[in-house]
């Protein structure tokens, strides 16, 4: 897929590219290109790619899978890269994963937010996370149902170790933009419902939708974090 001496450029060139197209969504929407954070997933590309990636002014990095990123993490930690975790994490990895994350976009059961607040509580941390929801409700996707989120969210905002800031979601893939544009309304929607019903000092200010295939509709929809893998490494 890429000649090794050019690797520099093409990522440069794409980062200009996605950069660019979210300046443009963000102007459509009359929103500002800083209140969207670039999170690049690097779990299709290996250790060069992350540090072209880096040195192409990409630090907030995704990986779906916790052992990638421990490997990575270790690999890389001469580099100032702010990894977020956005696939499913069994409870039995999430000790040693939390050390080295800054936000988790995947919490998709109760079960997981008290394994995170224990581990938090051990490490003295308090660890941002957004609660997955499966909007296309498609069985093999993880995440809650848009209905199961409410009732469970008093017990969530108990737990002192975990401090929610938002939603997550992956659009339906069959239905194309119309699809996504509505599963990433409905996500927003959800979460003005949510941040009415919780208490002021929770602010679910996140939304951390749209990948490469759909993000300037996410950015439209009031996206605040999009998820890009494959438009970085085209
Ligand atoms: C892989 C992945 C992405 C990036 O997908 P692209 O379509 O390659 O941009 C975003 N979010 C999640 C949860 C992923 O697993």
């Amino acid at each position: 897929m890429w000649k090794a001496n050019n690797l520099p450029e093409r990522l440069h060139e794409n980062v200009a590219t996605v950069r660019g197209r979210i300046a443009a969504a963000t102007a459509r929407a009359g929103r500002r290109t800083e209140d969207v954070r670039l999170v690049a997933v690097t779990k299709y590309v290996g250790l060069e790619e992350i540090r072209a990636l880096v040195a192409a002014g990409c630090t907030d990095l995704g990986e779906s899978r916790p052992q990638q990123l421990w490997n990575r993490a270790a690999e890389l930690r001469d580099l100032p890269i702010r990894w977020h975790i956005i696939g499913h994490i069994q409870r039995n990895k999430v000790e040693r994963t939390l050390p080295l994350a800054t936000m988790i976009h995947s919490l998709d059961s109760l079960r997981l937010a008290e394994a995170i607040d224990g581990a938090a509580g051990k490490m003295d941390r308090k660890i941002p996370v957004l609660l997955e929801v499966n909007m296309s409700r498609e069985s093999a996707k993880h995440g809650f149902t848009p209905e199961e989120i409410e009732p469970l969210l008093p017990k969530l905002i108990e737990l002192a170790h975990i401090e929610i800031r938002g939603l997550m979601c992956m659009a339906g893939l069959e239905g194309g933009g119309d699809e996504a544009r509505r599963d990433f309304a409905n996500l927003r929607t959800l979460r003005d419902r949510l941040q009415a019903s919780c208490p002021d000092h929770l602010r679910m200010d996140e939304l951390s939708m749209g990948m490469s295939g759909d993000y300037e509709i996410a950015i439209e929809e009031g996206a605040t974090i999009i998820r890009i893998g494959s438009a970085l490494f085209e």
